[in-house]
């Protein structure tokens, strides 16, 4: 039987493991990336040789409501299908909220939690006509607790897990489960800012002691879809054991 998965930001960190896990396991892709289509194209090309599936790839802005809805629209006509929408594409911004611009507030906003409304618009109605589908939503554990100095980024990942939690009942009769993983500290190009001794130090307060690896992450999303489909609504925490 044929498996589709379309995963937005698949170009780089947990987006790419993502795609890499799933394509090792038969799944024909759609994958979305910003701004470097070269990279993402090398890799559908590796994926396509080394696992004979399937791969198209779109570039564009997950914000914006005029690339993400007809791009879906075009992974779901030619895939045929969509069984697993990854939600992963987003944003950090490190501050003091008071020095924080209103373009800058929009920006984090619409990339980590509007771009999820968007694709889940232009794919779950399709789920739902199959009775069948997997919603998987990358958020953060900061979106739990708070993370100081980055307001917005913990606002919109609080925000994507309560999208997740109310859309999971509104999709629930349909037979299309909605989950998401609240991640601890990846080792992704999200953090390449910190310096070796600041990692080093983030890396004592994780009780596992170290940053998970975006392998960890494609593990999870993999596990959420062969559990059984009574599992939704729920916010995985791969953390650590930091929450
Ligand atoms: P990353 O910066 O390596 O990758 C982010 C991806 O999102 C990139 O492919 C980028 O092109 C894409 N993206 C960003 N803005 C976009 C836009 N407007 N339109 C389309 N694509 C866009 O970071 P990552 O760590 O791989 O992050 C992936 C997800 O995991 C994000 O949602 C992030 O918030 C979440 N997360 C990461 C960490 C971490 O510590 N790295 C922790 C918790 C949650």
């Amino acid at each position: 039987m044929k498996k589709t998965a379309l995963i937005t930001g698949a170009s780089r960190g947990i987006g790419r493991a993502i795609a890499i896990e799933l394509a090792k396991n038969g799944y024909h892709l759609a994958l979305f990336c910003h701004s470097n289509i070269d990279m993402l194209n090398a890799l559908a090309e590796e994926l396509h040789a080394n696992y004979k599936i399937e791969v198209y790839t779109y570039q564009g802005d997950v914000a914006d409501y005029g690339f993400t809805i007809p791009a879906c629209e075009d992974a779901l006509d030619k895939l045929g299908q969509i069984d697993v929408l990854v939600n992963n594409a987003g944003i950090a911004h490190i501050g003091l909220l008071t020095d924080m611009s209103v373009d800058e507030w929009d920006n984090v906003i619409n990339t980590n939690l509007s771009s999820v409304f968007y694709t889940s618009k232009a794919v779950a109605p399709s789920m739902v006509s199959r009775r069948a589908g997997n919603i998987i939503n990358i958020s953060s554990m900061w979106g739990t607790v708070g993370a100081s100095c980055e307001v917005a980024y913990s606002a919109s990942k609080g925000g994507v897990n309560s999208f997740t939690k109310a859309f999971a009942k509104e999709l629930a009769p349909n037979g299309v489960a909605v989950n998401a993983i609240t991640c601890g500290v990846v080792d992704t190009d999200m953090n390449g800012q910190l310096s070796p001794e600041e990692k080093a130090e983030l890396a004592e307060e994780i009780p596992v002691g170290r940053f998970c690896d975006p392998g960890e992450i494609a593990q999870t999303v993999l596990s959420i879809i062969n559990a059984p489909s009574y599992m939704t609504g729920q916010i995985i925490g791969v953390d650590g054991g930091y929450i």
